[in-house]
């Protein structure tokens, strides 16, 4: 599953600097349409950063990369964030405080193509917080007064809210509690997997990359140091620095 014919997104030899270091030093990774990769490898390897690149919140300082077979960047096209039909999660899910949940996963939509005013925002709403697994009468509630996995699921209906064709989710569950991340992690797969949402998943779980996704991409460093299937990389990990990482993180 590493190469594929039609590729939603193909990343080419994309290098990426802050100032003095190479963070990203010529990554290739495709995925396939309908897919789910999880990303994995230590701090500092350069993960968020890609994901960061795919959205188009930063731009890769050589190479590109393509969706749906057409490029967004490199090459001189910088196809801005909102333009590309992708969601991103970040890790403490930032919704907005002083906004109510409603208002949250309102923000995400696209209110000009919604016709029926603010009912049929709010109707819109409801269906997302259900598509979560959550109380429509939520909507009400701020943020703050949500346990952390209630929180990280109106961060992904915000996102949903976009009907993204690409979802991007950085390290998602990590702060929640053990019990409550399983649950969470399922709801999540699910929503994505009903939606046809080809999905990047950062994580340092292993359970997670093993039951979500099917390619698995472990990165040092700033490159990919292996790409497989979950469980030909867990079992025949390339190298020993790789069989050492993902021994430490089970
Ligand atoms: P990971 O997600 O694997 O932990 P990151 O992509 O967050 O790795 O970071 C990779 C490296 O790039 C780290 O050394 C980090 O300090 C650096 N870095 C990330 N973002 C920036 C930035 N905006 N400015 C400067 N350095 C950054």
């Amino acid at each position: 599953m590493a190469a594929s014919t039609n590729p939603h997104l193909q990343i080419t030899d994309v290098t990426k600097n802050f100032g003095p270091q190479e963070v990203l030093k010529g990554v290739n990774l495709s995925v396939s349409k309908g897919g789910t990769t999880a990303i994995v490898g230590p701090s500092g390897s350069g993960k968020t950063t890609l994901l960061r690149l795919i959205a188009g919140f930063e731009h890769p300082l050589a190479g590109s990369i393509a969706l749906n077979g057409t490029t967004v960047a490199g090459d001189g096209i910088r196809v801005p964030a909102h333009k590309r039909h992708i969601g991103y999660v970040a890790q403490d899910g930032a919704l907005f405080p002083h906004l109510t949940v409603g208002q949250n996963i309102a923000f995400g939509l696209d209110t000009a193509k919604l016709a029926g005013g603010r009912r049929a925002v709010a109707g819109r709403v409801s269906d997302l917080l259900e598509m979560v697994s959550l109380d429509p009468a939520m909507a009400k509630r701020r943020p703050h007064q949500l346990s952390g996995g209630q929180q990280q699921r109106v961060a992904l209906a915000r996102a949903l809210a976009r009907e993204p064709e690409l979802m991007l989710l950085d390290e998602p569950f990590s702060a929640l509690d053990a019990g409550l991340r399983v649950a969470t992690r399922r709801a999540v797969a699910k929503v994505l997997a009903d939606a046809g949402v080809t999905t990047i998943l950062v994580t340092h779980d292993q359970a997670e990359a093993l039951s979500f996704a099917d390619q698995v991409a472990v990165m040092r460093g700033g490159r990919l140091a292996q790409i497989g299937n979950p469980f030909v990389v867990y079992t025949r990990p390339a190298d020993r620095a790789t069989a050492e990482f993902l021994g430490d993180a089970v």
